[in-house]
């Protein structure tokens, strides 16, 4: 059943950080007398001139700095692509390639309307350096595995990082259960106990993954970090491709969120995730891009038309998955996944991460239906403005987030060109 989406003609506001109001033009007289104040003076008015508002896209699974390996790391299987090409040049890269790199990554981001990222890679106090100072909202989630880092200094991450600011927190997780032994999930079991928290991880991405790990364990993935006591205060898995039916008990007993990550898993030739099982069953949908070394963009306009496209050649039925559903996976549901309620909708009180979609322009006309206009036929061409936390950082084309991009794109093709010679 499609519900509808609430689109209204009027105004909104926002004060610091947050919404404060959002509704018809004909409420703005009692909503002033509220405020009590005998006039309010605006640092910027802006006409939208027709053009829709709608919170930001929150990207539910990155690599941010996973730029670098865009367009040098293609068409070959997952697992040769991994040890070959990505573990050996990760193993070389620096704190300030992944700080250089991530800033970068937030320029993408932004043209596409993607306002929170849900990050997990090599350095997080530098990445959540560049995400603060750019003003990109982040939630980094810990992809320990046996290389590295050890538990005690993910439990430290945890603490330290959770409420440095209010653009960022970070979350327990692990790489994946091939790339972390029994003991070492036993010890991260006992963090997620000691704090309550929820727990991530790359999880039944590929049939491979899932039959090795039934040859080690006699069970798949999901039911082994279940019984570990590893999703006992919820969290969720990426990709999700290869799940049975216990797994999908699993996910609804703990109310765990299936992150889809379609582009990635189509052109690894992974799978295609059962999208529209998780809807029929209740189970949260989120969206992410993956890294740029295996989608290779950062855009959540392709990934919205992915996961209802290959949900129904999946289900051979052009009713599954339908657009709305897409768009809440693409915004609320991110954000509940990532512990951002308070910036999921245009509400009062939220913050103010929202996006202008342009209206006038030929992919977007006639407006027979928003919704499906954007997920249909919408593309990041559409995105006029992106404002997160209150502040505008990308409007018209321009980026405003401190930094020169022509001095990002020179810098990361000084770090690419470096990791090659090393
Ligand atoms: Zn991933």
């Amino acid at each position: 059943m499609e519900e509808p989406v609430q689109v209204i003609e009027g105004q909104l506001w926002v004060s610091g950080q947050k919404i404060v109001y959002v509704g018809p033009d004909e409420e703005i007289e009692t909503v002033y007398e509220k405020s009590g104040l005998q006039t309010i003076l605006w640092d910027r008015e802006i006409d939208c001139e027709g053009n829709l508002l709608m919170p930001g896209f929150k990207d539910a699974h990155a690599h941010s700095a996973m730029v670098l390996f865009r367009s040098i790391a293609d068409d070959e299987p997952l697992q040769g692509w991994l040890e070959k090409r990505i573990f050996p040049v990760e193993a070389k890269m620096t704190g300030e390639d992944v700080y250089e790199l991530t800033k970068m990554s937030v320029l993408e981001y932004l043209t596409s309307g993607i306002t929170a990222v849900f990050d997990m890679y090599l350095t997080p106090e530098t990445i959540i350096n560049a995400y603060t100072e750019c003003g990109m909202r982040n939630v980094q989630v810990s992809g320990l595995n046996m290389f590295g880092p050890t538990p005690e200094v993910m439990e430290e991450r945890f603490l330290k990082l959770n409420g440095v600011n209010s653009l960022s927190s970070y979350m327990l997780g692990i790489h994946a259960e091939y790339t972390c032994p029994k003991e070492l999930l036993m010890q991260v079991a006992e963090i997620v106990k000691r704090h309550k928290a929820p727990f991530f991880t790359h999880l039944a991405e590929t049939k491979r993954e899932v039959e090795e790990c039934k040859e080690r364990y006699g069970m798949t993935p999901t039911q082994l970090l279940n019984d570990l006591g590893l999703f006992d205060y919820g969290g969720g898995g990426y990709h999700c491709v290869y799940m049975d039916d216990k797994d999908i008990e699993i996910f609804k007993e703990k109310k765990l969120t299936a992150v889809t990550n379609p582009a990635s898993n189509l052109k690894l030739a992974s799978g295609i995730a059962p999208v529209s099982r998780f809807l029929k069953e209740g189970i949260p949908v989120a969206i992410g891009t993956d890294g740029a070394g295996s989608n290779n963009c950062l855009d959540m306009f392709r990934e919205m038309f992915l996961v209802t496209g290959l949900a129904k050649y999946r289900d051979m039925d052009a009713a599954s998955t339908d657009a709305i559903e897409v768009l809440k996976m693409a915004t609320v549901n991110g954000a509940k996944a990532m512990g951002l309620t308070d910036s999921d909708v245009l509400a009062p009180g939220k913050y103010a991460d929202l996006i202008m979609i342009d209206m006038h322009q030929p992919n977007m006309q006639p407006i027979n239906n928003i919704a499906k206009n954007i997920v249909y036929s919408g593309s990041k061409q559409n995105v006029k403005m992106t404002m997160i936390d209150g502040k505008i950082l990308y409007e018209d084309g321009k980026f405003f987030i401190g930094e020169d991009p022509e001095k990002l794109y020179a810098k990361a093709n000084e770090i690419a060109d470096r990791l090659r010679q090393e």
